[in-house]
């Protein structure tokens, strides 16, 4: 089934680190984004698409209101049914309120995954967040006790002097909290950002220390009962994020809202990243990024992201048995070298190999064509 992907372009203040697109929030132009969301959902009326996720990501999904959340869930549902549906909004802590949550549980938001990044204050405030961790604490124990029971947590690994005893420290707090999913992102210094200047990158985590921290990560998470299923996401039983999980498993999804992406009918394309311009258009611009998606490549992409990996008989239903088995022999070298589980028809990576995965996903992806 199809998953509805809507990106919310507002930030209260840019994040040092962040290179995700958004502008800063302004009542008025968000109530001229919210019509336009819904403008472009009615848009596909009539055509027989069913979702069952919807997930509002940003920017800021909580900077809007529980009303223009309730709109846009109303509108989706009137066209894509949304039948049983995991219905996500990303929330900074210090942008909800008691009132505001319950605003979104009664629209139907049944998952709120908040941007806490850090349990540490001198860290929060490297990262230039607004919230400090009590305030991240209480969000989570407010969310909880009005009825969210599908709460998840960010958490940035390698700012401002992290060790492997400061993050077990971050990890054993967070798993305190009643959060059933926890996605831990490696700092990167993006082109274009804030952090990018050789003040603060003495700060980060070097690769060696990333590494350290990734593995400390993974085994202290699973202590707490947190199991990993894709390489930066971890997860109490039956908690992963369903809408996700179309990501890696190449299911369709529509994208609304500017710097949206959307993967559909074999083709990927994309909203242009200018809030103006969506706001303007009758209908949202569209920018094909992929015209016609190599399937087995993008199987063997996305696949080795998650934990249960790839299957041997789906590789040779792409590229055939020759491909099938010099892949399988790439991956018996890995295997030696702690990178590669294989079982029976099997192929996944190791948490070593997740450290790698872009190296070894290429030369697989390589091997086969
Ligand atoms: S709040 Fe999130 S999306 Fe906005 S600037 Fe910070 S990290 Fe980026």
């Amino acid at each position: 089934m199809t998953g509805i992907y809507v990106h919310v372009p507002f930030c209260l203040r840019k994040c040092p680190y962040c290179s995700f697109y958004s502008k800063p929030f302004d009542a008025d132009t968000a109530s001229k984004y919210v019509d336009a969301v819904c403008r472009n959902i009615v848009v596909y009326s009539g055509k027989g698409i069913n979702a069952d996720t919807l997930y509002f990501g940003g920017g800021t999904p909580s900077l809007l209101n529980a009303e223009q959340i309730n709109r846009i869930i109303g509108e989706a549902r009137k066209v894509f049914s949304l039948d049983n549906a995991e219905i996500t909004l990303e929330a900074n802590p210090c942008s909800v309120n008691e009132e505001k949550l319950r605003g979104y549980h009664k629209a139907g938001v049944n998952r709120i995954s908040f941007g806490i990044q850090s349990t540490d204050d001198n860290r929060l405030s490297f990262l230039g967040r607004l919230h400090d961790f009590k305030t991240a604490v209480k969000a989570v124990e407010t969310a909880n006790t009005i009825g969210f029971e599908n709460i998840s947590a960010d958490i940035m690994l390698g700012a401002a002097g992290e060790t492997c005893d400061s993050l077990k420290k971050t990890i054993d707090t967070l798993c305190d909290l009643p959060v059933k999913h926890i996605s831990a992102y490696m700092l990167k210094i993006e082109e274009g950002t804030a952090f990018n200047n050789d003040k603060i990158k003495p700060l980060t985590a070097d690769d060696d220390l990333m590494s350290e921290l990734y593995l400390t990560a993974v085994e202290r998470l699973d202590m707490h009962g947190f199991k990993q299923y894709e390489i930066s996401n971890f997860c109490k039983d039956g908690y992963e994020s369903r809408h996700n999980n179309k990501y890696w498993i190449g299911e369709d999804y529509l994208g609304f809202g500017p710097a949206a992406h959307s993967f559909f009918g074999g083709v990927r394309y994309c909203c242009p990243p200018d809030t103006d311009a969506f706001i303007n258009a009758p209908a949202q611009p569209r920018e094909v990024t992929e015209q016609s998606v190599n399937k087995g490549e993008e199987y063997i992409l996305l696949g080795l992201r998650l934990c249960k990996g790839i299957s041997l008989d789906t590789v040779k239903s792409y590229f055939g048995q020759p491909a099938a088995e010099r892949l399988y022999s790439l991956a018996q070298e890995f295997s030696k070298h702690g990178l590669v589980n294989l079982k029976d028809d099997n192929i996944s990576l190791t948490t070593q190999g997740f450290l790698l995965s872009n190296g070894i996903i290429s030369q697989f992806i390589d091997i086969v064509e």
